[in-house]
């Protein structure tokens, strides 16, 4: 069964995405796709341009987003595609679309440490190699109060929202 996004959410994704003249310029600056061939960030603008709502909510690439905003920021129309795959994440979990697997690893990393990838020596020495402050210690209990306060887990358990 098609999953059911509001009117006024397609609205608000639409008025965006339309601005996308389909240059390609995100794809180059994306990480993700450098390293996924599974993952094009135009091929999204042009589900969500063509209104093919199922395609995007329950395909893997929103989830595969590392949320760096180099596409938005290298955008020469200004879409924020990093926003709008946000929403587009947002609308889905609301679905009770679960994010894969791959990401609710992630999810269960952050709930267990408070980050999403542990600290290795190698990164502290990249770090260091880069002139970058050391990481300060998160505050781990906090963020489990945080998941523990909200829908989070239900997510991590691949629950609906
Ligand atoms: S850089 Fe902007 S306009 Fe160009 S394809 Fe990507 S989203 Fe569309
Ligand atoms: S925010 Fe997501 S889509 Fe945009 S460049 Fe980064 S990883 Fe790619």
């Amino acid at each position: 069964m098609p999953l059911e996004v509001s009117s006024e959410a397609k609205e608000a994704i639409n008025a965006k995405a339309q601005l996308c003249f389909g240059c390609g310029v995100c794809m180059g600056g994306c990480p993700v796709a450098r390293v996924n061939d599974g993952f094009h960030p135009r091929r999204l603008m042009r589900e969500l341009i063509i209104g093919d709502w199922d395609a995007v909510l329950e395909g893997e690439a929103i989830w595969l987003c590392a949320q760096c905003h180099i596409c938005s920021e290298v955008c020469p129309q200004g879409v924020g595609m990093s926003d709008i795959i946000v929403d587009i994440r947002n609308i889905a979990t609301s679905l009770g679309v679960s994010p894969p697997e791959s990401y609710r690893e992630n999810m269960r990393m952050v709930e267990e440490t408070g980050r999403i990838a542990l600290i290795t020596s190698p990164s502290i020495l990249v770090r260091h190699r880069l002139s970058l402050d050391a990481l300060e210690p998160v505050a781990a209990e906090e963020i489990r109060a945080l998941v523990r306060g909200t829908k989070f887990k239900d997510l991590i358990d691949g629950g609906e929202a």
